[in-house]
């Protein structure tokens, strides 16, 4: 049972209640190898999910399913010595009788990692009450649905499995979602082109870059583009080989990637988007889209290559890799690029493809082993790139490799997956606003998000926060808008008493100006 608690120092207390709530159950979880104990644990954040309408008061004679849905909250009980019931879903009622319940889901960092916590709280009517209140900044009532594609052959086909688990704890936080499974290449990107998406809050992908590209691109064929890519956000569950955007987008949140279903889970559930940028690119035949970046030269090579092993996951691109490294080939042509522009808020014009690009652009004319139009900080989940790419920095990162001979291409394998190694000597990296890759060999392998691509030349521009995508707040941020809030409410308490007190002062001025009337009323009869 719960502490009875006043209304006013809920909201204050409220992080204390719930990790003491949390500490007090004494939960060992199994988080990796370690076993974390609450109660020592070194709290950073509190990641609370609260289902919209999670109280659930019990009929005396068996539960009562009720109406549910946002009108019924409050109220002083019904009839028949039923008291009140608030149902979010059935699946929460399904586990029999409950009484003055609260069914909390959180996923807090406990020193690195995360931990999945549900739990049930059952208390005093008003204090029960009071929590669910004072947790409403948690939830997000009337969400709309998120749009789902899941790719079930992704990765090592374990994209089902990896969704059921994120899924339940979506649907934890009240909101609902319509899954699709694709059937095919492509039958995503054929969909939501032509989807009513005013029925879905967001659409979420459940495999690796190559359906973030397919849903980016068909949203871009849309009539309505311009307006759906500022408020329509796109979201990630990992589900794929190497989840290059994911393992970015992990990186960015500074959270470990063995989490990365839990963080997956809030980034959905929290209702909170976030600007990110994209490319735009173009060839001589077609344009398209890209989050993750376009590549020339060896890396696409083992990407593409690497089809054949996938039952290795993402270690598949390395086997790969390894056998190119016995066989090098290196790749003519040029690179072109625009330095980054001073106003990274802004697009800049790509030049007429078919002209030669503008005497202010960079060229470097060369025999390379790999160039990359980076967006994203990891390839995969064992190589970083970049140090310090962000989802909307509005930066192209260049990345040039030139020509090894066997020996430093050794060394610059066995470098790759520390990030400091990658600029060395041979390895540029520069951050551009525009690119364009002119390819002596149109079979030269060539990727857009990891997916082939075929053409002699290729160019694309930044263009910064041109979308949003469902990230949650940064864990300081979030600390930081719960201070906000705590210091908000704590003023508006402050200021509530400062005007009771007034009033107070006031009343009693009033009072003693009335009392001061009567008397000087009375003196004038009595001198009558
Ligand atoms: P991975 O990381 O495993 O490569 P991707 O998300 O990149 O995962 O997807 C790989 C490819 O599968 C993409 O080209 C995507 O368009 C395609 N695809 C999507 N759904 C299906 C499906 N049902 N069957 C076959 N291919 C599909
Ligand atoms: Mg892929």
């Amino acid at each position: 049972m719960l502490k009875r608690m006043e209304n006013s120092d809920i909201t204050e207390q409220l992080e204390c209640q719930v990790r003491n709530m949390l500490v007090r159950i004494q939960r060992v979880e199994k988080v990796g190898e370690e076993d974390v104990v609450l109660a020592q644990a070194k709290w950073r954040t509190l990641d609370i999910l609260v289902l919209p309408h999670s109280i659930i008061f019990s009929d005396r004679d068996g539960v009562d399913e009720g109406e549910g849905g946002e009108g019924v909250e409050g109220g002083d009980g019904g009839d028949g010595g039923r008291e009140e019931v608030y149902i979010s879903g059935e699946s929460y009622i399904q586990h029999g009788r409950v009484d003055n319940l609260l069914w909390i889901q959180a996923i807090p960092k406990i020193n690195t990692r995360r931990v999945y916590i549900q739990v049930s709280v059952e208390g005093e009517r008003t204090d029960i009450e009071n929590i669910h209140n004072a947790l409403s900044r948690f939830r997000k009532p009337g969400r709309k649905p998120l749009l789902v594609f899941i790719n079930p052959f992704s990765g090592t086909r374990r994209g089902l499995e990896k969704w059921k688990t994120v899924a339940g704890i979506v649907s934890g936080s009240g909101l609902e979602y319509k899954e699709i499974i694709t059937e095919k290449r492509n039958h995503a990107r054929d969909l939501i082109q032509n989807m009513d998406l005013d029925l879905y809050s967001g659409v979420v992908t459940v495999s690796g870059d190559g359906l973030i590209h397919e849903v980016l691109n068909g949203l871009s064929m849309r009539e309505d583009w311009e307006e759906r890519r500022r408020k329509f956000p796109i979201g990630f569950v990992p589900g794929g080989s190497g989840n290059a955007i994911h393992c970015s987008l992990l990186y960015q949140q500074d959270e470990d990637f063995r989490d990365e279903l839990l963080v997956s889970s809030l980034n959905l559930s929290r209702g909170v988007s976030k600007p990110g940028d994209y490319l735009e690119c173009e060839t001589e035949e077609k344009s398209f889209l890209s989050m993750f970046g376009v590549a020339w030269g060896l890396v696409p090579d083992c990407d593409l290559g690497s089809e054949v092993i996938r039952w290795a996951g993402f270690l598949r691109v390395y086997i790969w890799l390894l056998f190119r490294i016995l066989n090098p080939t290196f790749y003519r042509g040029y690179v072109h690029y625009l330095p980054l522009q001073p106003d990274t808020e802004k697009p800049y014009p790509l030049p007429d493809i078919h002209q030669p690009v503008p005497k202010h652009w960079t060229s470097i004319q060369g025999d390379f082993l790999t160039v990359y139009a980076l967006r994203q900080s990891w390839v995969d989940y064992s190589t970083q790139i970049l140090d310090d790419a962000r989802l909307d920095d509005g930066i192209i990162h260049l990345v040039i490799v030139r020509v090894l001979s066997r020996v430093e291409m050794l060394n610059w394998f066995l470098g790759l997956g520390n990030h400091k190694d990658t600029n060395h000597g041979l390895t540029t990296i520069i951050p551009v606003s525009a690119f364009r890759f002119e390819m002596e060999n149109i079979n030269d392998p060539l990727t857009v998000d990891a997916e082939r691509l075929t053409c002699k030349k290729v160019q694309g521009r930044i263009i910064p926060s041109g979308l949003r995508l469902l990230v949650k707040e940064d864990t300081q941020e979030n600390q930081v808008n719960q201070e906000n809030q705590e210091n908000k409410e704590n003023k508006e308490n402050k200021e509530n008493k400062e005007k009771k007190e007034d009033k107070e002062n006031k009343n009693t001025q009033e009072n003693q100006e009335n009392k001061n009337t009567q008397e000087n009323q009375e003196n004038i009869d009595n001198l009558r």
